[in-house]
Protein backbone atom coordinates (compact mmCIF):
# COMPACT_ATOMS: atom_id res chain seq x y z
CA UNK A 1 0.00 0.00 0.00
CA UNK A 2 1.19 3.55 -0.50
CA UNK A 3 -1.62 6.62 0.24
CA UNK A 4 -3.02 4.24 2.28
CA UNK A 5 -0.08 4.35 5.02
CA UNK A 6 -0.55 7.84 4.77
CA UNK A 7 -4.11 7.90 5.30
CA UNK A 8 -3.75 6.25 8.83
CA UNK A 9 -0.67 8.37 9.59
CA UNK A 10 -3.03 12.00 9.16
CA UNK A 11 -5.74 10.30 10.95
CA UNK A 12 -4.03 9.52 14.09
CA UNK A 13 -3.73 13.34 14.53
CA UNK A 14 -6.83 13.54 15.92
CA UNK A 15 -6.19 10.74 18.53
CA UNK A 16 -2.68 12.48 19.10
CA UNK A 17 -2.92 16.28 18.60
CA UNK A 18 0.05 17.18 20.20
CA UNK A 19 2.18 14.83 17.92
CA UNK A 20 3.42 16.03 14.57
CA UNK A 21 2.77 14.94 11.52
CA UNK A 22 5.98 14.10 10.45
CA UNK A 23 6.42 11.62 13.38
CA UNK A 24 3.00 10.18 13.06
CA UNK A 25 4.19 9.60 8.88
CA UNK A 26 7.40 8.08 10.24
CA UNK A 27 5.27 5.00 12.45
CA UNK A 28 3.24 4.18 9.43
CA UNK A 29 5.66 4.28 7.27
CA UNK A 30 8.79 2.56 9.19
CA UNK A 31 8.81 -0.34 7.19
CA UNK A 32 8.83 1.92 4.28
CA UNK A 33 11.81 3.77 5.40
CA UNK A 34 13.70 0.98 7.12
CA UNK A 35 12.77 -1.01 3.58
CA UNK A 36 15.03 1.26 0.86
CA UNK A 37 17.64 1.28 3.67
CA UNK A 38 18.26 -2.41 3.71
CA UNK A 39 17.60 -2.70 0.09
CA UNK A 40 20.60 -0.50 -0.75
CA UNK A 41 22.63 -2.19 1.95
CA UNK A 42 21.42 -5.85 0.11
CA UNK A 43 20.13 -6.85 3.23
CA UNK A 44 16.90 -7.18 1.56
CA UNK A 45 15.85 -8.25 -1.28
CA UNK A 46 13.66 -6.83 -4.36
CA UNK A 47 13.07 -7.42 -8.00
CA UNK A 48 11.76 -5.74 -11.14
CA UNK A 49 8.63 -8.42 -12.28
CA UNK A 50 6.45 -6.84 -14.37
CA UNK A 51 3.13 -8.50 -13.88
CA UNK A 52 3.64 -9.55 -10.12
CA UNK A 53 0.60 -8.45 -9.59
CA UNK A 54 -1.60 -5.99 -11.58
CA UNK A 55 -0.78 -3.55 -9.28
CA UNK A 56 2.96 -3.19 -8.73
CA UNK A 57 5.73 -5.02 -11.14
CA UNK A 58 8.07 -5.54 -7.84
CA UNK A 59 8.48 -9.07 -6.76
CA UNK A 60 9.43 -8.47 -2.66
CA UNK A 61 11.80 -11.15 -2.25
CA UNK A 62 12.72 -11.23 0.76
CA UNK A 63 12.51 -7.80 3.81
CA UNK A 64 11.98 -9.71 6.94
CA UNK A 65 13.33 -6.74 8.64
CA UNK A 66 11.60 -4.09 7.31
CA UNK A 67 8.21 -5.82 6.89
CA UNK A 68 7.97 -8.90 8.90
CA UNK A 69 4.73 -8.62 11.32
CA UNK A 70 7.71 -10.00 14.38
CA UNK A 71 9.61 -7.30 13.28
CA UNK A 72 7.19 -4.31 13.16
CA UNK A 73 6.02 -5.22 16.85
CA UNK A 74 9.53 -4.81 17.98
CA UNK A 75 10.27 -1.29 16.11
CA UNK A 76 6.50 -0.28 17.32
CA UNK A 77 7.65 -1.04 20.66
CA UNK A 78 10.99 0.88 20.38
CA UNK A 79 9.84 3.88 18.07
CA UNK A 80 6.10 3.69 20.74
CA UNK A 81 9.18 3.34 23.72
CA UNK A 82 11.54 6.45 22.86
CA UNK A 83 8.73 8.38 22.16
CA UNK A 84 7.44 7.66 25.43
CA UNK A 85 10.85 8.20 27.26
CA UNK A 86 10.84 12.07 25.70
CA UNK A 87 7.05 13.06 26.16
CA UNK A 88 5.59 10.64 28.65
CA UNK A 89 2.74 10.79 26.63
CA UNK A 90 1.14 7.74 26.85
CA UNK A 91 -1.44 7.48 24.32
CA UNK A 92 0.61 9.10 21.84
CA UNK A 93 3.12 6.09 22.45
CA UNK A 94 0.43 3.76 22.09
CA UNK A 95 -0.84 5.14 18.67
CA UNK A 96 2.65 4.81 17.18
CA UNK A 97 3.34 1.68 18.43
CA UNK A 98 -0.35 1.06 16.85
CA UNK A 99 0.72 2.74 13.81
CA UNK A 100 4.11 0.55 12.89
CA UNK A 101 2.21 -2.26 13.71
CA UNK A 102 -0.85 -1.18 11.31
CA UNK A 103 1.54 -0.80 8.37
CA UNK A 104 2.10 -4.80 8.18
CA UNK A 105 -1.86 -5.31 8.37
CA UNK A 106 -2.53 -2.77 5.17
CA UNK A 107 0.46 -4.36 3.33
CA UNK A 108 -1.13 -8.07 4.23
CA UNK A 109 -4.04 -6.60 2.97
CA UNK A 110 -2.74 -5.81 -0.40
CA UNK A 111 0.45 -7.70 -1.11
CA UNK A 112 0.33 -11.31 -2.73
CA UNK A 113 1.32 -13.74 -0.25
CA UNK A 114 5.26 -12.36 0.48
CA UNK A 115 4.38 -10.67 3.91
CA UNK A 116 6.18 -12.73 6.66
CA UNK A 117 5.17 -13.47 9.86
CA UNK A 118 8.60 -13.36 11.33
CA UNK A 119 12.18 -13.43 9.82
CA UNK A 120 12.32 -17.02 7.80
CA UNK A 121 8.59 -17.44 8.83
CA UNK A 122 5.96 -18.31 6.88
CA UNK A 123 4.51 -15.19 4.28
CA UNK A 124 1.23 -14.14 3.77
CA UNK A 125 -1.36 -12.03 1.86
CA UNK A 126 -4.49 -11.63 0.59
CA UNK A 127 -3.99 -9.75 -3.09
CA UNK A 128 -5.30 -6.54 -3.22
CA UNK A 129 -2.93 -5.60 -5.53
CA UNK A 130 -4.52 -7.99 -8.24
CA UNK A 131 -7.42 -6.07 -9.17
CA UNK A 132 -5.70 -2.75 -9.88
CA UNK A 133 -9.38 -0.78 -9.67
CA UNK A 134 -10.22 -2.04 -6.54
CA UNK A 135 -7.06 -1.70 -5.49
CA UNK A 136 -7.06 2.25 -6.42
CA UNK A 137 -9.95 2.79 -5.07
CA UNK A 138 -9.86 1.35 -1.38
CA UNK A 139 -6.15 3.45 -1.42
CA UNK A 140 -8.12 6.62 -2.57
CA UNK A 141 -10.93 6.56 -0.25
CA UNK A 142 -8.86 5.73 2.78
CA UNK A 143 -6.91 8.60 1.54
CA UNK A 144 -9.54 10.90 1.31
CA UNK A 145 -11.14 9.97 4.58
CA UNK A 146 -7.42 10.50 6.24
CA UNK A 147 -6.63 14.18 5.30
CA UNK A 148 -10.39 15.27 5.95
CA UNK A 149 -9.55 13.90 9.39
CA UNK A 150 -6.66 15.66 9.83
CA UNK A 151 -7.82 18.74 7.81
CA UNK A 152 -10.92 18.58 10.69
CA UNK A 153 -8.50 17.93 13.61
CA UNK A 154 -6.17 20.86 12.67
CA UNK A 155 -6.55 24.54 11.87
CA UNK A 156 -4.29 26.57 9.70
CA UNK A 157 -2.72 29.21 11.57
CA UNK A 158 -1.17 31.12 8.37
CA UNK A 159 -0.38 30.81 5.06
CA UNK A 160 2.04 28.28 5.09
CA UNK A 161 -0.10 25.92 7.17
CA UNK A 162 -3.08 26.19 4.22
CA UNK A 163 -0.78 26.07 1.98
CA UNK A 164 2.39 23.63 2.78
CA UNK A 165 -0.58 21.05 3.60
CA UNK A 166 -2.10 20.67 0.10
CA UNK A 167 0.88 20.55 -1.80
CA UNK A 168 2.09 17.60 0.92
CA UNK A 169 -1.58 16.07 -0.11
CA UNK A 170 -1.46 16.61 -3.67
CA UNK A 171 2.30 15.73 -3.71
CA UNK A 172 1.56 12.34 -2.00
CA UNK A 173 -1.71 11.81 -4.41
CA UNK A 174 1.01 12.43 -7.64
CA UNK A 175 3.35 10.28 -6.35
CA UNK A 176 1.13 7.61 -5.87
CA UNK A 177 -0.87 7.72 -9.13
CA UNK A 178 2.14 8.18 -10.69
CA UNK A 179 3.48 5.08 -9.20
CA UNK A 180 0.37 3.07 -10.10
CA UNK A 181 0.36 4.34 -13.95
CA UNK A 182 4.47 4.72 -14.53
CA UNK A 183 6.34 1.56 -16.43
CA UNK A 184 8.48 -0.37 -14.29
CA UNK A 185 11.32 1.25 -12.86
CA UNK A 186 14.20 1.01 -14.56
CA UNK A 187 16.84 0.06 -11.54
CA UNK A 188 16.73 -1.48 -7.93
CA UNK A 189 19.01 1.48 -7.15
CA UNK A 190 16.40 3.58 -8.82
CA UNK A 191 13.98 2.13 -6.55
CA UNK A 192 15.86 2.89 -3.21
CA UNK A 193 16.77 6.40 -3.92
CA UNK A 194 13.87 7.65 -5.48
CA UNK A 195 12.36 6.10 -2.17
CA UNK A 196 14.63 7.74 0.42
CA UNK A 197 14.13 11.09 -1.47
CA UNK A 198 10.68 10.75 -1.52
CA UNK A 199 10.37 9.91 2.15
CA UNK A 200 12.47 13.02 2.93
CA UNK A 201 10.52 15.78 1.05
CA UNK A 202 7.27 14.27 2.22
CA UNK A 203 8.71 14.49 5.86
CA UNK A 204 10.27 17.79 5.49
CA UNK A 205 6.73 18.92 4.13
CA UNK A 206 4.37 17.19 7.11
CA UNK A 207 6.65 18.77 9.53
CA UNK A 208 6.48 22.12 8.23
CA UNK A 209 2.67 22.09 7.43
CA UNK A 210 2.04 20.45 10.81
CA UNK A 211 4.21 23.56 12.33
CA UNK A 212 1.77 25.94 10.97
CA UNK A 213 -1.63 24.24 12.04
CA UNK A 214 -2.51 24.12 15.64
CA UNK A 215 -4.79 21.27 17.00
CA UNK A 216 -8.64 21.67 16.92
CA UNK A 217 -8.27 19.39 20.16
CA UNK A 218 -5.78 21.54 22.30
CA UNK A 219 -6.81 24.84 21.52
CA UNK A 220 -10.54 23.66 23.11
CA UNK A 221 -8.56 22.72 26.20
CA UNK A 222 -7.05 25.93 26.07
CA UNK A 223 -9.83 28.13 25.46
CA UNK A 224 -8.07 31.23 27.16
CA UNK A 225 -5.20 30.89 24.21
ZN1 LIG B 1 5.43 -1.44 2.95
Amino acid sequence: MFVGHFALGFAAKKATPRTSLATLFVAAQLADILWPILIALGVEQVLIAPGNTVATPLDFVGYPWSHSLLMLVIWGVVFGGIYFARTRDKRAAMVIFALVVSHWVLDWITHRPDMPLYPGGPKLGLGLWNSFHLAMAVELAMYAVGVAIYARATRAKDRQGRWVFWILVLLLLAAYLGSSFAGPPPSVKAIWITAMIGTLVTLVLAWWADRHRDSVGIAKQKPGQ
